[in-house]
């Protein structure tokens, strides 16, 4: 373990309240909303009402304030009900649409979108994926024509999270040519568009997954988050946060995982001798442990820098989300081959870590464009250090 902690008092009242709330509204579901494949929208009420989503938003919108350490709590409590459906609901709902919504909405859509999200009555997605574009931003193809006093759009996003479920989206749509793509608060009541349910998933069940469809919807010029055609560099600059969560959320789900492994081990007998005396699986628990606190040192880390340089933090971020994403499936992988056969089987829980952090590396970004986004600052590090010797020169 780390020998200092980030976290101070008011953190800690924040975790036991949130703990008490985990074990009284969410891990007696867990496996009715697994089987349903979608969470209750109560469940949103029911955060917003408690203050629960609005931990590190300002107080004049509804939250309680708090930094982004506030956020680590809630997602490290939310890890031990392990539900990854629910836990990635709620997180679309709070970690990708609202930050920037908060960091470039005017006063009027902060009233009318931020407040009524956090407080859990409206529940808020993110659409960016098409079917033909997901990593590559650049190709998105749903419109938004201009019509001067409002736009028409269509076209359809993928694979949506809150998809079916949502009040209003933030939705990137293309305004122009290249990277003109510009991003539009989006009422799901507005006429034209329609959401249909993906079920067919490996993992992450509990979370609604949408395609949704967009047929000459008119949407108001007042919709317009920020600058029209500046959607391509809001996108690349204030997604953070999701990132920031996913690290965060996939070092508890391997801590968890772990604790489970080892628990078993001493449980389970095999040729006369509870598991945990070979010496094979006792030294997979040692590289899960040090496997555990490199992810969390990297997402703490993180948090840490974000907290301080904002969306300027993004190199440590994506090395954050790359690290953990792959790292936690590793130990879960490995959590899964300790409980052997049971270990495949829905009893112990460890058959549903693993689908569900499957998904990790794939989504917020994958661990490719993550790859890519480091070896680019890594690259110019050099190409910026050459300046320098050259201006010395
Ligand atoms: C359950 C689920 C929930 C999701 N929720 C949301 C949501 O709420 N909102 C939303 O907008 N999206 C959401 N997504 C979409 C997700 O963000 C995308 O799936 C992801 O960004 C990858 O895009 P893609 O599926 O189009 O894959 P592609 O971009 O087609 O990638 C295919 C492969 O090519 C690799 N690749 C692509 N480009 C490069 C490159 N330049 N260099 C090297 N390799 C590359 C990728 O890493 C990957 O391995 C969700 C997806 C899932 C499965």
């Amino acid at each position: 373990m780390l020998n200092f902690s980030p976290f101070t008092e008011e953190h800690e009242l924040l975790r036991h309240s949130f703990r008490q709330f985990v074990e009284k509204e969410i891990k007696p579901y867990v496996k009715e909303w697994e089987e349903k494949k979608i969470c209750e929208r109560e469940v949103f009420t029911k955060m917003g009402q408690e203050g629960f989503f609005g931990v590190s938003f300002p107080t004049e919108y509804g939250g309680s304030g708090l930094d982004m350490w506030a956020a680590v709590v809630i997602s490290e409590e939310l890890s031990q009900a392990n539900i990854g459906g629910l836990s990635m609901s709620l997180y679309a709902h709070t970690y990708l649409p609202l930050p920037v919504i908060n960091a470039i909405g005017t006063e009027e859509q902060k009233l009318k979108y931020l407040v009524p999200a956090l407080k859990g009555e409206k529940v808020a997605a993110l659409g960016i994926t098409e079917p033909g574009a997901g990593s590559d931003v650049g190709g998105i193809k749903t419109t938004a024509e201009d019509k001067g006093d409002h736009f028409v759009v269509n076209g359809a996003k993928m694979f949506i999270t809150n998809g079916t479920m949502a009040d209003f989206i933030v939705l990137a749509v293309r305004t122009g040519e290249g990277h003109a793509l510009s991003l539009l608060l989006f009422d799901t009541s507005t006429p034209g568009f329609s959401a249909v349910p993906i079920h067919n998933k490996l993992g992450m069940h509990s979370s609604d997954t949408g395609q949704l469809f967009f047929e000459n919807c008119i949407v108001p010029k007042s919709a317009l988050l920020g600058e029209k055609d500046f959607g391509f560099y809001y996108i690349m600059s204030n997604f953070q946060e999701e990132r920031l969560i996913a690290a965060v959320t996939g070092t508890a789900a391997a801590d968890a995982a772990l604790w489970k492994a080892k628990k078993y081990m001493k449980e389970r007998e095999a040729f006369g001798r509870p598991i945990a005396k070979f010496q094979v699986l006792r030294h997979k628990i040692a590289k899960m442990a040090i496997g555990v606190e490199a992810c969390r040192s990297l997402a703490y880390r993180a948090v840490a820098e974000y907290i301080e340089k904002g969306p300027g933090a993004y190199k440590i971020i994506s090395i954050a989300k790359a690290y953990v994403c792959e790292e936690s499936f590793n130990i879960i992988n490995e959590a899964l081959q300790i409980h052997g056969g049971w270990g495949y089987m829905e009893d112990y829980g460890i058959a549903r870590s693993f689908r569900d952090i499957r998904l990790m590396t794939v989504g917020a970004g994958t661990t490719e464009i993550m790859h890519e986004i480091i070896s680019k600052i890594e690259m110019d590090e050099v190409k910026h250090e050459k300046q320098l010797i050259k201006a010395r020169v």
